[in-house]
């Protein structure tokens, strides 16, 4: 059973992570807008979607002796942009982590997760990068930089965004983010996939217990990333492409060629054409050659439609898309889906 989680409830959960944010400013006796101020003016925006959000509502205090920034959000004395960048830019990102964790933990408590587990109770935390700055002039020491063809430099601010998805589902649970930013003690610039295992080893334990399936494209199907996300206790289905895993596809290549892939397919009329969806199935397979591997399973999925697969079983494609997807999955979850393909296939067969 659900159970319903006011606004209240959540707000509280912001409050006590605010509650102890650190001051980087000099003590003084002229402090006018606590840290608390500066959090929930923030969030005010961020919530309201409007960046003249506090602007107005100083307006509306002036005129009328009251604003909406203090009774919706509990903001005493409201700071405007550039006090809020000052008092909070010296925070790490991350002092905020245990918030979003607190929210995730509270949706899970009232059972307001269980419409989205899928794949046998598992949820489905989608990771992918995003930029959310970029100039040729602004930048700081936490920048990643690019040189552009014109010779200028790049200046950027990436992260990993994570949410909890579900198929057919518009709404998703935000995750805390991992920024991609210089790290200490590193020479190399940071990238995506390295934010990837930071942010596994940041959140294993407080996620995992909770059956979490990462989904992620192919620059997350490295080995490193792959045995560390199972170690964590995360399962994965990330994309695999064959240009990047030339020696995996040698492999795939020989079993299709002996019979060793398991294979169903599904049909349905979409109103204009039988469009099929064409599985592959093979499961223990080695991600790379050598001594330190993992034992994923691989799926394809070719999605087409009936008359353009038939054309290409006789190999005499004329026309027409067909368009695969391969996958590789972790065992336990590639185990659960090779049941359920192999219990379609057996219906199909019928
Ligand atoms: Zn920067």
């Amino acid at each position: 059973m659900t159970q319903s989680l006011s606004f209240d409830d959540l707000q509280a959960i912001l409050h006590q992570g605010i509650a102890h944010l650190p001051d980087h400013r000099k003590p003084s006796p002229n402090t006018r807008y606590t840290m608390q101020d500066a959090a929930l003016g923030a969030f005010g925006i961020f919530f309201t979607q409007a960046p003249s959000f506090l602007e107005y509502q100083r307006r509306l205090q002036a005129s009328q002796g009251r604003n909406n920034a203090q009774t919706l959000f509990g903001v005493q004395q409201i700071p405007c942009d550039n006090q809020i960048r000052t008092l909070l830019d010296p925070i790490a990102p991350s002092h905020f982590d245990p918030i979003v964790l607190a929210v995730f933990q509270r949706l899970e408590q009232h059972h307001l997760l269980d419409s989205f587990r899928v794949l046998g109770d598992q949820l489905l935390v989608a990771l992918d990068g995003t930029t959310s700055f970029s100039s040729q002039a602004i930048h700081c020491p936490n920048c990643l930089t690019r040189q552009l063809s014109n010779g200028q430099t790049l200046y950027y601010h990436p992260a990993i965004t994570p949410v909890v998805v579900c198929p057919r589902r518009s709404q998703v649970i935000a995750l805390p983010p991992e920024y991609i930013m210089p790290q200490d003690g590193h020479a190399k610039q940071d990238c995506e996939q390295m934010a990837g295992k930071r942010w596994i080893r940041h959140h294993a334990q407080a996620l995992a217990p909770h059956h979490v399936t990462l989904l992620g494209d192919d620059l997350y199907s490295k080995q490193p990333f792959c045995a560390l996300a199972l170690a964590q206790g995360f399962n994965f289905i990330v994309v695999c492409k064959p240009d990047s895993h030339p020696k995996l596809y040698e492999r795939v290549a020989f079993w299709q060629a002996n019979d060793g892939i398991t294979a169903c397919e599904r049909r349905h009329w979409n109103g204009r054409f039988t469009a099929v969806a064409l599985y592959r199935f093979l499961n223990d397979v080695l991600l790379l050659e050598g001594q330190e591997v993992t034992t994923i399973a691989l799926s394809r999925i070719t999605r087409s439609r009936l008359t353009t697969l038939r054309r290409l079983r006789k190999r005499a494609v004329v026309g027409g898309r067909s368009q695969t997807k391969t996958t590789i999955f972790s065992r336990p979850r590639a185990t659960m889906l090779h049941t359920t393909l192999g219990m379609a296939s057996s219906i199909l067969r019928r």
